[in-house]
This record gives structure tokens, C-alpha cells and sequence, in this order.
């Protein structure tokens, strides 16, 4: 867009959650380094660089980030499924345990991102404040 001001924060909740932004002030990243960092993908800063909100509301909060992980892999494995299934006429066993493993390998660093990232939203209880757009 033309004239698009210098400012990074995310416009709605939905685009705060897709581009893992903090919460509260949705500028804020929730994660210190890339998802194709295979082995810093999980790490987050303790607070929010702008807002400093508190990126861990209580100890072991990211546990129940599992279960939408969860959701995740199992609509993964169906969509992939569905996928082998018509795409290649439903072929072997071993072609959907392939293509289903591959899959879910490659996406494992966003689903555990957006899973995270999801579970502060709905769950870590920070409202958007417009005094940090
Ligand atoms: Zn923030």
C-alpha cells in the first residue's frame, strides 16, 4: 500500500495471531528468532519487548498449548490424508505414513508456534490496548 506508516502493529486480533505478535500490544514479537531456526524456533523473550507484558503468565502455562498442538497434527493428518487419497487414487499403506510424517515435519515449528501463540490469546487474559498502536 502507498503511505503505509512507518508503525508494525498487527490491524485486528486475527492478524496479531497470524503474524505471532504480542496480545496486548500487537506490535510486540512473540518469538525472538525465525520458525526455519530449527533449533530456536520455540524461544520467546520472558516479557514484551514493547508493552513488556508478561509472555508467561504462570509457570508451565505453554502446557496446554499440547492440545491445540494436538488439533493441529490431527487435522493435518486428515487433510493430508484426503489429500493422498484422491490425488493419487488411494495408494499403499506406507504413501500416507510417508506423506502424513513428511508433512507434519516440515509444519511442526508453526504448529507449535500458532499453538502458543493461540493459548496467549485465548487464555493469557491481556486485552488489546490501543494506547501502544
Ligand atoms: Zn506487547
Amino acid at each position: 500500500m502507498a503511505g503505509s506508516s512507518a508503525s508494525s502493529a498487527a490491524d485486528s486480533k486475527l492478524a496479531g495471531i497470524l503474524q505471532q505478535r504480542c496480545p496486548r500490544c500487537r506490535r510486540g514479537q512473540l518469538f525472538t528468532h525465525s520458525a526455519l531456526n530449527l533449533t530456536q524456533f520455540t524461544e520467546m523473550p520472558p516479557a514484551c519487548p514493547v508493552c513488556n507484558l508478561n509472555y508467561e503468565p504462570e509457570p508451565g502455562f505453554y502446557w496446554g498449548a499440547m492440545y491445540i498442538s494436538f488439533m493441529f497434527s490431527t487435522a493435518i493428518v486428515l487433510v493430508i490424508g484426503f489429500a493422498v487419497y484422491y490425488l493419487l487414487d488411494d495408494p499403499d499403506t506406507w504413501v500416507y505414513i510417508l506423506a502424513v510424517a513428511t508433512v507434519s515435519l516440515v509444519l511442526t515449528p508453526w504448529s507449535l508456534r500458532y499453538s502458543r501463540t493461540l493459548m496467549l490469546y485465548l487464555f493469557g487474559g491481556a486485552e488489546y490496548d490501543e494506547r501502544y498502536k
